[in-house]
């Protein structure tokens, strides 16, 4: 399958074709054969707001637009929720009508020293007030980044009703599919096809498609690129004058 927003949509529509239709976590006991759709955002909220608005404008076997979950990191130096750009973005996935969950980064937090399960999970349910509070609306699913083994081999259950994607019902009951590091580990459009499966649990990260065909390597260097225009942007936010100092040019 190529990285590109068509080829994702095309999938998609295959997996409807082919009899499943898309839940979410809340919802999926009640659907025959669910398709959970799941995109981490680990870097670029904008690429991900972009990529809410393809995937809304297929239609579901109602006819309503395609809905599914994107899930935040607050911890992350590649971007900040609450900063207004980035909440626009985020405001706008909501509108498209998807969710937003809380992506939790363990590494963030020290677990020597003490009962990191215990410690862990406070710590999640601390990260999911503070999102709730940013978005002025109730968290109320996790995912994990860089999941060690206490979140992969324990069955960890939140307060407060809080969903984790982790859980072993989402592993136990459903054919799971990632494209990690740009990579399907399987032939994700060959096991839509053979409806296999009875259910469907598939990550994807909004960072790697784009309109047309590039490289891994052409995206992470395009990324990089514009890191040093955002970075004088907000230079020239927070110091007068910049330009009289150092010109956009000499970055
Ligand atoms: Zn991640």
């Amino acid at each position: 399958m190529e990285f590109t927003y068509s080829s994702y949509q095309n999938l998609i529509r295959r997996i409807l074709r082919r009899g499943y239709q898309i839940a979410d976590y809340h919802n999926y006991s009640q659907v025959k054969r669910p398709c959970i759709l799941r995109h981490d955002v680990d870097m670029d909220m904008h690429k991900a707001a972009d990529f809410a608005e393809r995937e809304a404008a297929i239609p579901d076997e109602n006819g309503q637009p395609v809905r599914s979950t994107y899930f935040v990191l607050i911890s992350s130096d590649f971007y900040n929720p609450y900063s207004a750009d980035v909440m626009k973005c985020i405001k706008r996935i909501r509108r498209y009508g998807h969710e937003i969950g809380l992506h939790f980064d363990e590494k963030r937090y020290d677990t020597r020293n003490t009962a990191a399960k215990e410690y862990l999970r406070e710590c999640v349910e601390k990260e999911v007030g503070i999102l709730s509070e940013m978005l002025g609306e109730q968290v109320s699913v996790v995912s994990m980044h860089r999941p060690s083994d206490i979140f992969l081999k324990s069955d960890i259950s939140f307060r407060g009703r809080v969903i984790n994607s982790y859980g072993t019902a989402f592993f136990r009951n459903f054919k799971y599919m990632s494209d990690s590091r740009m990579l399907w580990r399987e032939n994700v459009e060959e096991i839509v096809e053979s409806r296999r499966e009875g259910a469907l649990h598939i990550l994807t990260h909004p960072f790697w498609y784009s309109e047309a065909r590039e490289s891994m390597q052409d995206k992470l260097r395009k990324f990089a690129g514009a890191g040093n225009d955002f970075r004088y942007a907000c230079m020239e936010e927070t110091i007068r004058d910049l330009e009289s100092v150092l010109g956009r040019d000499e970055v």
